[in-house]
């Protein structure tokens, strides 16, 4: 048997991380088992959606590699993969579990309907649906028909026994059917609710393991029941865990963590994301936590995956993004940083040298811009800089350093770096000084600031001769 798995995402926004894992999930074990791996867009619900949003589905998936086989884009045998372009198929098989008295007509106008609310709520009984219509002869339900009555299609859930599942995370899950409501299946405009849609397709498109969030638990039981209700034999369930911000806390669109483009905007790499959804909720058992989407799949295995919520640890994941930053070579990461680098520093530099500066440096690239503030403009800064213990400076020694370097700094014609550190070694000889005593004051005096990527003579070459001698001479200003 060939494994089918589909990703069945309502388009109403961007794209939300715990979808993303869910798409992740589904993709790994189709691959894993040399499956297919389906896109289905379900848009029933026309209130909750939004334009375009279908098209952010497409690009993030096509973004972060989860190709799928068959899907509304690129097609395939079971299409098409929009639910809204199903309509017929909808109504044939409602009417098919009408006819199979596992669904019946509903003529229950707003009027009736909240009449019975309001009984159940008098006399404290829980609501749902009192089978009114379930109970209609057939000659009345064939004049209402022929008269145009709206009308709903509802799910006729017997009143006695269970239902179960066994779901391969959270194990068998059982109800009494008494439990559930006669929901509507199909709407008096003609379209399905969620949950019969969701059971059709993936019926038709011949889904053999249904992976997806554990809020879809619950509804569960009521699928099972249409699997029931056309002689089908319902697929794999795997709930996956939520994934959340603390332990009581979702990731929430406020606290700008529930979307993927959050994330990207904040500098992670899609590789890092990736590679971190997949390890909220499934553990691959081992040290190694650094996985491609292509080791993702070699290692995937449902068994893996924990029921208990998921925290997301946003330390985890700088650290997992700085681990692909150090990992890339020098010109990648200098055509990933560029845009950062520009967006800190306006002057024209050498930006593969700060690029190479910067890399072992930050865990995310939008840390790159604040770590160059000091190459435009030199920051206002205080004298106490200049001291530091190790390198057995102070702001008087400083001073007498700086003016030692100024001259040797001034004759110097080639600024390169190997020929500014000739010189300033060839200085420290010649002072009988130690390296820090001339290297400390220099960096404090070039950018204002304790901690610079790179030294002295690393931020000399960037800012050039003539701003090196100005900040200098800027230096011996301030500290006579
Ligand atoms: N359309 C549902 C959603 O937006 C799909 C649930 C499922 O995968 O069955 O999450």
């Amino acid at each position: 048997m060939q494994y089918r798995t589909r990703f069945a995402p309502s388009p109403t926004g961007y794209m939300h991380l715990g979808g993303l894992r869910t798409a992740l999930y589904a993709y790994l074990f189709a691959k894993k088992n040399n499956g297919v791996f389906i896109l289905r867009i379900e848009d029933t619900d026309r209130e909750r959606q939004v334009e375009g949003t279908a098209e952010i589905i497409y690009e993030t998936l096509a973004e972060v590699g989860l190709t799928y086989d068959e899907g509304p884009d690129v097609g395939g045998p079971y299409g098409p993969y929009v639910q809204s372009e199903r309509m017929e198929i909808y109504r044939e098989h409602a009417e098919m579990l009408v006819k199979r008295g596992h669904a019946y007509y509903c003529f229950c106008g707003k009027e009736e309907l909240d009449e019975q609310r309001l009984i159940h709520h008098a006399s404290r009984v829980s609501h749902k649906y009192n089978k009114h219509c379930a109970n209609l002869s057939s000659e009345e339900i064939t004049r209402k028909l022929s008269e145009g009555t709206p009308c709903v299609i509802r799910q006729n859930v017997p009143e006695e026994g269970k239902v179960f599942f066994n779901d391969c995370v959270y194990g068998r899950i059982e109800v009494e059917k008494n439990t559930l409501e006669d929901q509507i299946i199909l709407k008096s405009d003609g379209f399905p609710t969620y949950n019969f849609a969701n059971v059709v397709d993936d019926r038709l498109m011949g889904v053999t393991h249904v992976i997806r969030g554990n809020e879809f638990l619950s509804s569960t039981p009521k699928h099972v029941l249409l699997y029931e209700g056309f002689g089908w034999e319902p697929p794999v369930y795997i709930h996956v865990p939520t994934i959340m911000r603390t332990a009581d806390k979702k990731l929430s669109k406020r606290d700008g963590d529930a979307y993927f483009g959050d994330f990207i905007a904040k500098g992670y790499l899609k590789e890092a994301i990736v590679n971190y959804i997949a390890l909220l909720g499934w553990s691959p058992g081992g040290e190694k936590e650094k996985f491609s989407l292509a080791e993702l799949v070699e290692a995937f295995d449902i068994e893996g995956i924990s029921k208990s919520p998921a925290i997301f640890d946003i330390k985890k994941l700088d650290w997992l993004n700085g681990e692909y930053l150090r990992a890339m070579d020098g010109e990648e990461f200098h055509d990933k940083a560029l845009p950062y680098i520009k967006e800190g520093v306006k002057r024209d530099i050498d930006t593969r040298m700060v690029a190479k500066l910067m890399k072992d440096r930050v865990e995310r690239l939008t840390e790159i811009p604040e770590q160059l503030d000091f190459i435009d403009a030199l920051p206002d800064y205080s004298l106490e800089l200049y001291t530091h213990k190790k390198m057995k400076t102070n702001a008087e020694s400083a001073g007498q350093m700086l003016a030692e370097i100024f001259p040797v700094l001034e004759r110097l014609d080639d600024w390169r770096q190997e020929a500014i550190h000739e010189t300033l070694m060839a200085l420290v000889e010649r002072l009988g000084c130690k390296n820090g005593q001339i290297l400390w004051p220099l960096r404090v005096a070039l950018s204002g600031k304790a901690q610079t990527p790179g030294g002295g003579i690393e931020i000399a070459v960037i800012l050039g001769k003539g701003e090196t001698l100005a900040r200098i001479s800027h230096a011996l200003g301030k500290l006579k």
